[in-house]
């Protein structure tokens, strides 16, 4: 297992020469602040891999840190933290109907 820092090229394996260019996704799309709530969309938007490029053969690739992993697996736990109670509130309702 390599360590978190070290990034490497995944077309010509250089690991000294490479350029970090920041997030793919450097503007955030308004448009997902009304679909999904703000803490929300700051969690999708730290699991968003980070772009780096290679000066040794000029490729241009993404990867997630590890914390970007975490970040989206905990996406994912709130997703299903919000499904649970939107069934749950379905479920209630049925009940109370
Ligand atoms: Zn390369």
């Amino acid at each position: 297992m390599k360590s978190k820092r070290s990034v490497r090229c995944p077309s010509c394996g250089e690991e000294a020469d490479i350029t970090c260019l920041g997030k793919r996704y450097g503007v955030y799309p308004s448009g997902c602040f009304l679909i999904l709530s703000l803490p929300l969309s700051m969690v999708h938007r730290l699991s968003s891999p980070i772009e780096f490029r290679c000066r040794n053969c000029d490729r241009v690739f993404g990867k997630r840190t590890g914390f970007g992993i975490f970040g989206l697996v905990l996406l994912c736990l709130i997703l299903a933290f919000a499904l649970v109670q939107g069934l749950l509130l379905l479920f209630l309702l049925i009940l109370g109907a």
